[in-house]
Order: C-alpha cells, then structure tokens, then sequence
C-alpha cells in the first residue's frame, strides 16, 4: 500500500475515533452507575458533558488538521499519488548504499541502492542518523548472505512502499548502465550517471540553506540550494530530460527549467548571466543529456526587467521539484526536496569542460550515452 498524508491523516482519524469510542464507554458507564441511583449523579453527569465537549474538541482540531489533506485528495479527483516527501537522506548515506550498489554488480546478488535507503528510511522513519547506516549495513548483510529477498525483509515495514516510490522519484535518474566516450568510441560503465550541476574544475562555495526566510515580492521560504561562484561558471545538466521552460522570471531571473525523461523531476536553473545565459543551442523542448553545458552563472532576478542583474552574489540557485501528479507542478501543491545532499554527492561526478576559443561557450570533453535518453527519443 502506498503511503501518502492523507493516508496518514485517516490514521491519524482512526486514533482520533478510537479516543471517542473510549470516551463514549467511558460516558455510557457513568451514566449506568447513575441509573442505580448514585449519589454522584450530578458531579458524573457533568463529567460526562465535559468529556463530550473534550471530545468535540479534538474532534474539530483533528478535523482542521486532516482538511488541507482531504483538499487535496479532492482536487487529485480521488486518484492516489505521494503529495509530500521530506527528503532527509544524509551524504553519508547517499555513499554507503550506492557504493554497496556499486561494489555488489556482479555480485550473485546485486543490491539496489534506491531500496536500502528506503528499507533505512522506513526504519528511521525517514531520519538519516548513524542508525540508518547500520540498518543499510545489516539489510545489505541479509540480503547478501542469508539471500532474504527485499520483499521479506521489508514485510512488516508498514511504509516501506512510500519510502520506495519517494526516494525513486528523486533519484531514479542517477545510478545505473551509461556509454561514455573514449576517443572515437563509447566504454560500457555502470555507475553515477547524474552529474554536479557545476562543471569540473569551477570554485564554488555554498552551505545548506534549503528554506531559510527570502522576502523579494513576499515572504516566502527558499525552495533551493545556492551556490555561489564567477560570473560565467559553467552549469551542467544534472540529468537527461528536455527544456520545459527557459526565458525570464521575475524571481529567477535567466533561468531553465528542465524535465527527467520520467516526468517526475523538474530541475530549476537560476539567475544565469546577464546577455548570454544560455548555451547557444538550448531552447524549449530541446533534449538536454546529463553532463552537457546549459548555460552560465551570473546574478540576475529580482526584477520585472529582463536582463537586469538585481543580485548582490553571483550564484546559482538550483531546485529540484517532484512530480507525481501534473497536478503537483504549479501551484501550493508543489513538492521541492533539499537538494544539499545530493549536490554534495553529485560532486564525485563533474563534467569536464573545454573553452570555446572566440566565443563565450564551453563545452563537455566526453559525450555519455544513457538509457534513459534512449527512452526519450
Ligand atoms: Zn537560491
């Protein structure tokens, strides 16, 4: 069964009904005792009506609590699809799994690294402290030497089946079979096939500032991760996809947006340079392949002006957005993950890039062929 909060909330319901069965009982003998001429009648009696109005309270408080919830499901006309993902799994764990992965390919049993952090994060409930690395480390033991299928460890893991598809929908795109150029021809490799979304070799500094407070136009909180460098710094396509959006927005200035092949990640590209912030080939719709120059860092947004640079950094601000539903892709319905952790763990694949003597392009030394492209096209 899929995990989702509305899913939740009727739990949360049941617990909320259950304490009013309790409370019923509990008014229903009061009022029998009462029957036989108790002398505490009144006082009883009284109780009785406070505990109803107790009742009444939590029963309304629950039932603002779960609104926002049933909203939803009615505006997804009762189809069932995640509407919320805490993404929380650490750098640390991002690495164990996928080096388990990695390390298991010809290995009778190869270990998906996509599962173990799901079986952790069903664990941990969706935390990512020292304890999911020993629970990654014990489930790949089991699976590895006791040959217990994911299926039966996970059995009695009430939300392992949401921690699965959540955790797939961030990070599908990254691990699995890729050709990368060698010369005139392709190598097979299996590995890391997403890529830091600043090339190899560029400085750049940033800290986890995933929803901390910006005040452009409104309050509102940050749905990103900056990163901040030189104006010009090539940006790299984390992923395969296509350009869903690109051109001026008062808030992110020269920006992309790009689409995974499996519709479930918007990759958003911000503040590019100010005169030439894309690559030149970009435009709406185009293919983009993981490791290919986008476009450039510079400062530009917060401004209804176009090509005005309104930012005191130079920075790229990146986003990730999932997407179940299309009804999750604007609007107050939409999903964005803290992509700090995965940047982090995006860094041990960077593209490398070459200057474009006489213009003001780079370009990705190896081409990589993938999958997912294949799909796509
Ligand atoms: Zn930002």
């Amino acid at each position: 069964m899929k995990f989702h909060p509305a899913l939740f909330a009727s739990g949360i319901r049941s617990i909320i009904r259950n304490e009013n069965n309790m409370t019923g009982t509990h008014i229903y003998s009061t009022m029998k005792k009462c029957e036989r001429g108790n002398m505490e009648y009144g006082k009883k009696i009284k109780k009785g009506i406070m505990l109803e109005l107790l009742t009444f309270v939590i029963l309304a408080g629950g039932a603002v609590w779960t609104k926002s919830y049933e909203q939803a499901d009615i505006a997804a006309n009762g189809k069932d699809f995640i509407k919320w993902v805490d993404f929380n799994v650490s750098y640390d764990a991002l690495c164990l799994a996928y080096e388990m992965d990695v390390a298991s390919l010809d290995q009778p049993v190869h270990l998906n690294w996509i599962e173990l952090l799901a079986y952790a994060g069903a664990k941990c409930g969706g935390e990512f402290k020292e304890s999911a690395l020993k629970e990654i480390k014990a489930a790949g033991e089991k699976l590895t030497e006791e040959k217990v299928s994911m299926a039966q460890l996970a059995k009695d893991l009430k939300y392992y089946g949401y921690y699965l598809e959540a955790y797939s929908a961030v990070l599908d795109g990254y691990v699995g079979e890729y050709e990368v150029q060698n010369g005139a021809s392709f190598e097979k490799c299996y590995g890391l096939k997403a890529f830091s979304p600043i090339a190899k070799t560029f400085d750049y500094r940033d800290y986890d500032d995933f929803g901390v407070a910006r005040s452009f136009g409104y309050k509102r909180q940050h749905l990103g991760h900056d990163m901040m460098g030189q104006i010009g710094t090539p940006i790299i396509a984390v992923e395969s996809g296509y350009v869903e959006a690109l051109g001026w927005n008062r808030y992110g200035g020269w920006r992309i947006g790009i689409r995974s092949h499996d519709k479930k990640r918007y990759y958003y590209y911000a503040h590019l340079r100010q005169n030439y912030p894309y690559a030149e080939w970009l435009k709406e719709g185009a293919q983009v392949t993981a490791g290919d120059v986008i476009g450039y860092m510079g400062h530009t947004g917060y401004s209804d002006t176009e090509n005005v640079n309104n930012i005191d950094e130079v920075h790229l601000h990146f986003g990730i957005q999932l997407i179940f539903d299309e009804s999750q892709k604007d609007g107050n319905t939409e999903i964005w993950i803290n992509p700090y952790n995965l940047v982090r763990f995006l860094r041990k694949n960077q593209s490398e890039v070459n200057k474009v003597e006489g213009t003001k392009e780079w370009k990705r030394v190896r081409e990589i062929k993938t999958e997912d492209i294949k799909k796509g096209r």
